[in-house]
């Protein structure tokens, strides 16, 4: 099966478009490179194998002149090029200034850093031309030093000397700094008096890490809750006093050998933790994993990186042993970035704060991605991808501000065929990323220089960013329906055309429907014009509305409610006791507070809760992602009954033979596999219905229930067997995440041309 390979990112130097012309007559790949002032653009198709081998060897066999900044890739549908050509660059396309992002410390730096005789031996702040921070110290364009946090600190004779040297790495490497003029660390205690510096602050910390302490430390996006990765009891305080959070927290490791010992790793998980970007890759445990428990409780997996930073290094070579290194914060606020913040915020969860005097100019957390179908599936994209755009497969006609969504927010910008979407900001919930959500909109205007013709809001009246946008931007506001938004996100980083027709899949925990119902089950047919709701779950209730969210039990008391009716026996299944029964089942028959949905979330969640997996949640999706793990303990192939009928999936067929298995005293995971695997049928049976009425074999699969990696490969694989094309998140997270870029999109579209 051939496929097309895109590769979109940052590249100087000499030299690197005949390098990628050779390489890829070499592979015998056909496609084109492009390099202009506003990045690189690579495709090339071929079978999957040469592709992947044609990905690493551009990163390791680039031209010795040439530099990767950053390099996003994707697996397309091909398009049958004939040749392999260098097109030449678009000189009508708008001259967009462009940004790095914040890259990870270079082997060349690292040997500096561990090369006792080097002037820079265990120095923090070693950076070159190749590698350190960048979004994260820019303060405006050009990208100069005195434009950077590094303005305050003058070169010493020597950085200068490089600095001017043409021949020197660090020629031009606007943060260039050494022991003798650039930033230093500062250990501080929780009362924020300072107890040492520099190389005695960094062994220090170490020390202080084997005891058991926790450290704040001071990164390149924000700070990190650091300790002993192995230590229970340092986790279980750290959860603690971060308020019994029960969030998996991201383990970072000396090298790839440890990470190794711990957790089971394929190719491509391998080289997404190795990669530039450095991101936190979610990978399995290993049944003897010296972890603590507490670092992700009932979960079989964990997330785990590489120190990406001097600093980070030289504490890890120290210490030999992997740390927990979770964004320092509490919860649902922002990751907290200098120093005051620091010592306010934070000095009721770490024992010590390991500072800098390097400012933070810009607040970008860890980028979070999974493999599931030999792809990279984004979870969270910020550092190290951030501020590198999408690339369109057209233009837009005027520039574009995308709002977001209320949970993991991102705002976007769409300028030309590009659309530069924001770090991870966050949910909206809290003073904190309210404020942090306007500072990213006004940063994003000024660095890109641009003033908005259209904002896009998501039609929930109840969002922060939707009444944000109607306050700001009046009528040059538009709306857009939420899982409308999630397939178009899907359609433009796969580079559907522009006047195809897709299936659409949007399954997720909530968004507003334009009934005013909330919806999550969606099956639409899609097109960059417009949506139709196709088929969607039979409504059931939420009695207590949000609250049913945090309380899967209620959920699942509304699905035995609408499956037996209120006073059957079977409503005894989840855990309640009488009195609280009658009072929710006459809230759902008096239809009091228990709004109507069709949410696939909270199906997961209800049957998670109907099989005694989990009855309360503590973070977002906990409920789904333990019924997720179950599923891959069996090899049950069947399925559950359910029938289509006038657009509507009625799941009670599948609730009741739910309770039949329980009844039978069926495992668990036998339960969970049979109903992830009826939704696999569910979404493979509807598409190919679809496609015999609209003849599209596009199935698009977007919505946070994608970050199910065992649902998204099961229904990849299974649509293409069965002839169809699937089509899945590579750039942005399937989550809410990801509908900043939908919106974008959407604000580009025909239809909304209006007398503004
Ligand atoms: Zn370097
Ligand atoms: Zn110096
Ligand atoms: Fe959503």
């Amino acid at each position: 099966m051939r496929l097309r390979l895109q590769i979109t990112g940052l590249v100087q130097g000499v030299g690197f478009r005949p390098f990628v012309y050779r390489l890829a007559e070499e592979s015998g790949l056909n496609g084109y490179v492009l390099n202009d002032t506003s990045g690189v653009l690579i495709e090339v198709e071929g079978n999957k194998d040469s592709l992947d081998s044609f990905l690493q060897r551009i990163v390791r066999e680039r031209p010795a002149l040439s530099q990767i900044y950053s390099l996003q890739h994707a697996y397309l549908e091909d398009t049958g090029f004939n040749n392999f050509e260098i097109r030449d660059s678009d000189e009508q396309g708008v001259k967009q200034a462009y940004i790095l992002p914040d890259i990870a410390v270079c082997h060349d730096c690292i040997d500096d850093i561990t090369t006792p005789r080097n002037r820079r031996f265990i120095y923090p702040f070693t950076n070159c031309t190749n590698c350190g921070p960048r979004f994260t110290i820019i303060n405006s364009l050009p990208y100069d030093r005195r434009n950077t946090s590094m303005r305050d600190f003058h070169m010493c004779a020597e950085c200068e000397k490089e600095f001017n040297l043409a021949s020197d790495r660090r020629f031009h490497a606007q943060p260039n700094a050494c022991p003798a003029c650039g930033p230093w660390t500062g250990l501080h205690d929780r009362s924020g008096s300072l107890i040492c510096e520099k190389e005695e602050a960094l062994e220090k910390v170490v020390n202080l890490i084997r005891k058991g302490n926790i450290i704040a430390i001071k990164g390149i996006g924000g700070y990190h809750l650091v300790c002993d990765a192995a230590s229970e009891e340092a986790v279980v305080m750290l959860r603690e006093r971060k308020n019994r959070e029960e969030k998996p927290m991201a383990v970072m490791f000396p090298d790839m050998i440890s990470v190794k010992e711990e957790v089971h790793l394929n190719s491509f998980e391998e080289r997404a933790i190795d990669s530039i970007e450095k991101p936190v890759v979610i990978v399995r445990k290993k049944d003897n994993s010296t972890i603590a428990h507490s670092v992700s409780p009932e979960n079989n997996t964990v997330g785990v990186f590489l120190p990406y930073t001097p600093l980070h290094h030289i504490i890890l070579r120290k210490l030999k042993k992997p740390v927990v290194a979770t964004s320092a914060n509490i919860t649902d606020e922002p990751i907290v970035k200098d120093e005051k913040d620091a010592f306010t915020r934070l000095s009721g969860i770490a024992d010590y704060l390991l500072t800098h005097n390097r400012d933070i100019l810009r607040r970008c957390d860890d980028s979070v991605v999974r493999i599931a179908a030999e792809r990279q599936v984004p979870v969270r994209r910020s550092r190290g991808f951030v501020p590198t755009p999408v690339i369109m497969p057209f233009k837009f006609k005027r520039p574009v501000l995308a709002l977001g969504a209320n949970m993991n927010n991102t705002i976007a910008l769409g300028i030309d065929n590009r659309v530069f979407v924001s770090q991870h900001i966050g949910d909206l919930d809290t003073p904190l990323a309210a404020e942090f959500y306007e500072e990213t909109i006004d940063d994003f205007l000024r660095l890109f220089d641009i003033v908005p013709e259209v904002a896009v809001a998501d039609m929930h009246p109840g969002y922060f960013s939707t009444k944000f946008g109607e306050k700001q931007y009046g009528r040059r506001l538009v709306k857009v329906q939420h899982h409308y938004a999630h397939i178009l996100s899907c359609m433009v980083e796969n580079d559907i055309p522009e006047d195809a027709v897709v299936t659409g899949f949007a399954f997720d925990g909530t968004g507003y429907g334009p009934d005013r119902t909330i919806w999550g089950g969606e099956i639409l047919t899609a097109s960059y014009k417009g949506f139709e709701r196709a088929f969607h779950l039979r409504p059931f209730k939420l009695p207590g509305g949000d609250r049913a969210v945090s309380e899967p039990r209620r959920t699942a008391l509304s699905l035995l409610y609408e499956t037996f009716g209120d006073s059957a026996e079977q409503l005894a299944l989840v855990p309640f006791s009488p009195e609280e029964r009658s009072f929710l089942t006459n809230m759902l028959h008096r239809n009091i507070n228990s709004p109507a949905t069709t949410s696939m979330g909270r199906l997961f969640d209800g049957v998670a809760s109907l099989i005694g997996l989990r009855h309360r949640v503590s973070y977002h999706a906990q409920a789904a992602v333990e019924l997720e793990q179950l599923a891959f303990r069996s090899d049950e192939i069947s399925a559950y009954p359910f029938t289509v009928e006038n657009g509507v999936i009625d799941q009670r067929s599948v609730i009741e033979m739910i309770v039949h298995d329980i009844r039978a005293a069926a495992p668990k995971e036998v339960i969970s596999r049979k109903f992830h695997n009826t939704i696999v049928k569910l979404i493979i049976q509807t598409a190919e219905l679809l496609k015999e009425k609209t003849g599209t074999s596009y199935a698009a699969l977007s919505g946070g229930v994608f970050q199910n990696s065992f649902l998204l490969e099961n229904s990849f694989y299974g649509l293409r067997e069965r002839g169809l094309t699937p089509v899945i998140h590579q750039l942005v997270p399937p989550n809410d995440g990801g509908i900043s870029l939908g919106q974008a999109v959407y604000g580009n579209s025909e239809n909304i041309s209006r007398e503004y």
